[in-house]
């Protein structure tokens, strides 16, 4: 599980904060205190990257940042900064940030940053222990052993068709996939119906996979074309 340290005494920012990570599948431990913080960093060796913010009642994220920098471990670090204080980024990435996002900030902003540095954190980690048989696409991890899809860790139901275009869409991400792509890559070049169970698999896949059905954010259509995995 991926997780982040959220630090933000603000507890509105904070949840929204937490609400898209979550969202974007990643696992959050929040503090509102640079102290909090810092003794959750210790509690949860498996936080691989934390989100501070600058002003803060006691130490400030500044602090956490060298704090958590001089310890050693090896952990991505994004602050969040105010629009009105730039020398914030500076001396951010001075005491050893990683990456700072200015207030206010959208959600996709902030998770692109999260999954960008997450990335580059996790690539060495990936090399050193391969795990084949997993396609993994937060929040969806496809095991391909066992032919078996979860979502944020829980198990989705699927038929072995479903399963198959599911491996395929995970396979493609951000690709256009054709509807006889789909079809003859899934149900056989030698196939004598229509392309239009391409379309009712999708539409059983998305009742089980999308957050919302009726507004796939996954699966997304490309009118006049296919289907395509939003990586
Ligand atoms: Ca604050």
């Amino acid at each position: 599980m991926r997780k982040v340290l959220v630090l933000e005494d603000e507890d509105s920012i904070r949840s929204f904060v937490v609400l898209n990570l979550q969202r974007a599948g990643y696992q959050t431990v929040e503090a509102s205190s640079g102290e909090d913080a810092l003794e959750l960093m210790k509690q949860n060796p498996d936080i691989r990257l934390a989100l501070l913010d600058v002003m803060l009642p006691g130490i400030d994220g500044f602090e956490v940042c060298r704090r958590i920098r001089a310890s050693g471990k090896r952990v991505g670090i994004i602050m969040l900064t105010a629009r009105s204080q730039e020398m914030d980024k500076v001396t951010g990435l001075m005491t050893g940030a990683d990456d700072y996002v200015t207030k206010p900030f959208s959600p996709a902003e902030l998770t692109a940053r999260v999954d960008a540095l997450y990335r580059r954190i996790g690539d060495s980690d990936t090399a050193a222990t391969p795990r084949s048989g997993e396609i993994s696409s937060p929040p969806f991890l496809l095991n391909t052993r066992n032919r078996t899809l979860e979502k944020n860790g829980q198990r989705i139901k699927l038929t072995q068709v479903e399963y198959t275009v599911m491996k395929l869409l995970m396979e493609n991400p951000g690709k256009a996939l054709s509807r006889e792509e789909i079809l003859e890559a899934v149900w056989g070049r030698d196939y004598y119906g229509e392309v239009k169970i391409v379309d009712v698999n999708i539409r059983r896949l998305r009742l089980k996979v999308e957050d919302d059905p009726t507004t796939p954010t996954y699966i997304t259509t490309v009118w006049g074309y296919g289907y395509k995995w939003e990586a």
